[in-house]
């Protein structure tokens, strides 16, 4: 954002699709002949929005009748099983058995093609390319894309379309949408969290979906063995009251042993940020995950002062504002140095 004067930033954030975008999305997928093939792609290592809009959204098309469909995830097929109880589910292939060139491709919650891992080359190989997102950082790799970065969730954008095309919620569709709605707002606790994110969610809630049991299953639930981890990871968390000019930076890091000792799988380590982040000492919060041997998928969070953003995507990722991330190479120690050195830059001044 280049805006000086505040009453020029609500033009100077991206306004989200246009008309003609949201028209064009609608008649690539009124035009689908009855036995067209879509494939449906979210981001490597799929959170809540990714799925739960990929998979509402291919409810939708379901209800449209569209027959030949599969849903898709680069990387390992494995659902972390906060998401084992989604709707939809059923729509799932490896990435493997994606079909290699189908007639219509749609990608979910993802900012740039790389996020499809070796999905990707369907974005060329299908007859059309349909992009639905909320990251500000899109790069418009769709051939239609419908990227609204004022949109709390990707699922956001899958309701519209869904409205667009006729289909009305049902409580399949809504437990998919709702999941991805509560995830990326933090069960409605963050910025993003506007009156329109409320009426979604009335919507949702009006077909007769149980948050209580959706909320424990997605955020309150997790292996004793978890838990004895999370005690040791948050143990070790380092607090740098001087990084990002006094700000605060506080961190703590995890490794393929601390999983295996713990007999626990990757995706605990979802939420561990969401601890982390509660210092309050720090505005800057940062979980450092082992993936290979120097290897470190990193997450980020930010109170407002620092844009983690443009700090992840120094470092090679993306991300939202104040949610960011990216793939670390080397030490902890060297991953870190590296965020250290980004962060002064990453200051939000006034009129940013
Ligand atoms: P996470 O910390 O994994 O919950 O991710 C927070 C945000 O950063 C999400 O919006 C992701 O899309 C984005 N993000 C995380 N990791 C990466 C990465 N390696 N490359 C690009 N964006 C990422
Ligand atoms: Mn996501
Ligand atoms: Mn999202």
């Amino acid at each position: 954002m280049t805006g000086t004067a505040g009453g020029q930033l609500a033009t100077a954030v991206g306004s989200g699709p246009e008309e003609a975008d949201w028209a064009a999305a609608e008649a690539l997928i009124r035009g689908l002949s009855p036995d067209a093939r879509v494939l449906l792609i979210c981001h490597v290592n799929p959170d809540g929005d990714a799925l739960g809009s990929m998979l509402g959204f291919g409810l939708g098309l379901r209800r449209l009748g569209v027959r030949r469909l599969q849903a898709t995830f680069p990387g390992p097929p494995e659902v972390p099983e906060p998401f084992r109880g989604l709707p939809g589910l059923e729509l799932l292939v490896p990435a493997g058995a994606a079909d290699p060139a189908p007639d219509l491709v749609i990608c979910f919650d993802a900012a740039s093609e790389s996020r499809l891992g070796e999905l990707a080359d369907r974005l060329s190989s299908a007859g059309a390319a349909l992009v639905l997102d909320h990251h500000a950082s899109n790069t418009g790799f769709g051939r239609v894309n419908l990227v609204d970065p004022a949109a709390a969730a990707t699922s956001v954008v899958a309701e519209h379309l869904l409205a667009r095309l006729g289909v009305g919620l049902d409580a399949a569709i809504a437990e998919c949408l709702y999941v991805a709605l509560t995830t990326d707002t933090g069960s409605f606790r963050f910025e993003a969290t506007t009156p329109a994110v409320h009426q979604l969610a009335a919507r949702l809630l009006g077909t007769g979906i149980r948050p209580g049991d959706i909320s424990r299953r997605v955020f309150d639930t997790r292996p004793f063995g978890a838990v004895r981890l999370f005690g040791e990871v948050l143990g070790r968390a380092r607090l740098e009251p001087a990084a990002a000019d006094r700000r605060g930076l506080v961190w703590t890091y995890a490794t393929l042993d601390d999983l295996a000792r713990h007999d626990q799988r990757p995706y605990v380590l979802e939420a561990l940020i969401d601890s982390v982040r509660c210092t309050a000492e720090a505005d800057v919060s940062c979980v450092v995950k082992q993936t290979a041997p120097g290897e470190w998928a990193v997450s980020m969070r930010s109170k407002g002062a620092v844009d983690v953003s443009r700090v992840a995507v120094a470092l090679g990722g993306g991300g939202h504002r104040f949610a960011a991330g990216f793939t670390g190479r080397g030490t902890v120690e060297q991953v870190v140095e590296g965020i250290r050195g980004q962060l002064d830059a990453a200051l939000i001044r006034p009129g940013d």
